[in-house]
């Protein structure tokens, strides 16, 4: 097994065995943020026909070349058309029909005078302007011609493409399924929230902050709970597991020190390919992979709160995001100045925890506070981790580094903007 990998080692490693997973057909109502598996091909025009962009009197303008306010023209209106109507007339000459916002524009017609510039009088109506040609009409197919592929296999979608699917008669759709996480936890000294908190015992709050990263990832996490740090407690949760596509586990159960975990793993037919890299957060952090295409992936994360949420952003989000076939694997990138000085030892890249803010046409980064990989509150805190190259050993005060995004919100403005 290697040690002691780069993390783009380390990275490269996970997403060489991570794919996209097969296709599901589901409704659309619930497919927001799922990731489209075929390409969307209108079997209709949209719209289906020419029709009125207002509600008013459909005209030929021939008729209406010299109206104007101080000289009206009367039409006669002989037809009116309703959203979802039809018309069989064909306009002749001096004719208009009545017609509402979505109508199908009748024969003989080229275009729409709204309400607001006529004025009715029983079957007749006097109109005061000289429309320009297709005024307030909307050509059919002028947003989607039959035949055409309006969206593509790998898209995301979104409010609008949910309603442009819906547009072309489609309730349901094929995406790719989500990667089915089974998280659990390890260690003796851990407890469940709501269980009896003792002296020497430990919250376990890995499992709640790696579901909720799953979730964010487009992933759908299950939990097993927590493994004793016994081989026969491990081994159990780790069978639970075997049918996930993914399998979390963090603590006890990462490996390092305590051997049989790896031997457990070895036992159900999983191989462990490395361990160990070269980050802060985050040094003990495994990633294995079973033997037969059928096993999970196994991300061993380290137990310490921040570091397993850490490791998680660095290693296991890119490859849920690569299962469920999201066009972008990362997090948004910027450069961001810095209002302190950091220093440390090279040899690791540290991901510091970081508030961003505008500052003008640059953004600045403040560290959240203490950085230790226990201090899960100024991982709250961050909006960023900025990244402390592994051969830096200082970035001073005034300089440029580049922070990976996790919370956008603050490039929120404080007004609309307009
Ligand atoms: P370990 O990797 O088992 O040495 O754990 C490292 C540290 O993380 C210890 O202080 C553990 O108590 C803590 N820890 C392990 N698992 C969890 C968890 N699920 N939630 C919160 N803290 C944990
Ligand atoms: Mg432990």
């Amino acid at each position: 097994m290697r040690t002691g990998l780069s993390a783009a080692e380390a990275l490269r490693a996970i997403l060489e065995q991570a794919s996209p997973l097969g296709a599901e057909t589901i409704g659309a109502r619930d497919a927001l943020g799922r990731v489209l598996a075929e390409a969307v091909v209108a079997r209709f025009d949209l719209p289906p026909a020419d029709n009125s962009a207002m509600d008013g009197y459909a005209v030929r303008r021939r008729d209406l070349l010299s109206a104007s306010a101080e000289s009206p023209v009367r039409l006669h209106v002989v037809d009116e058309v309703p959203a979802g109507g039809q018309s069989d007339t064909t306009l002749e000459a001096r004719q208009a029909a009545r017609i509402f916002t979505g109508a199908p524009i009748p024969a003989g017609a080229d275009a729409v005078v709204r309400q607001e510039d006529t004025e009715a009088d029983h079957d007749w109506v006097s109109i005061r302007i000289a429309p320009a040609p297709h005024e307030h009409i909307r050509d059919a197919a002028e947003d989607v011609h039959r035949g055409e592929t309006v969206l593509q296999p790998g898209q995301v979608l979104g409010p609008a493409a949910l309603g442009v699917l819906a547009s072309l008669g489609r309730s349901v759709v094929s995406v790719h399924q989500k990667p089915r996480v089974a998280i659990l936890s390890g260690g003796d000294e851990l407890v469940e929230p709501d269980g009896a908190i003792e002296g020497g015992s430990i919250v376990s709050s890995n499992s709640y902050s790696l579901a909720a990263q799953c979730r964010l990832a487009g992933a759908d996490p299950t939990y097993l709970g927590i493994a004793r740090d016994n081989p026969d407690d491990i081994e159990r949760h780790f069978r639970a597991g075997l049918r996930a596509d993914v399998l979390v586990s963090s603590a006890g159960v990462s490996v390092g020190d305590r051997d049989y975990v790896r031997n457990v793993l070895e036992k159900l037919g999983c191989t462990l390919l490395f361990w160990g890299v070269n980050i802060k957060p985050g040094y003990p952090f495994a990633f294995g992979r079973f033997s037969h295409d059928s096993g999970p992936l196994v991300f061993g994360l380290p137990g310490n709160p921040v570091s397993a949420m850490v490791t998680f952003e660095q290693f296991v989000r890119p490859a849920l995001r690569r299962m469920v076939g999201h066009p972008t694997l990362y997090r948004p990138l910027v450069q961001a100045r810095l209002v302190e000085t950091l220093r440390k030892r090279p040899g690791r890249i540290h991901f510091v925890r970081v508030e961003l803010e505008r500052d003008g046409e640059q953004i600045v980064a403040n560290s959240t506070g203490n950085q230790s990989s226990g201090v899960l509150r100024s991982m709250s805190l961050a909006q960023g981790l900025l990244i402390f190259p592994a051969e830096a050993s200082e970035l001073v005060e005034g300089e440029m580094a580049s922070v990976q995004v996790l919370d956008e919100d603050f490039l929120a403005a404080d007004s609309p903007g307009f």
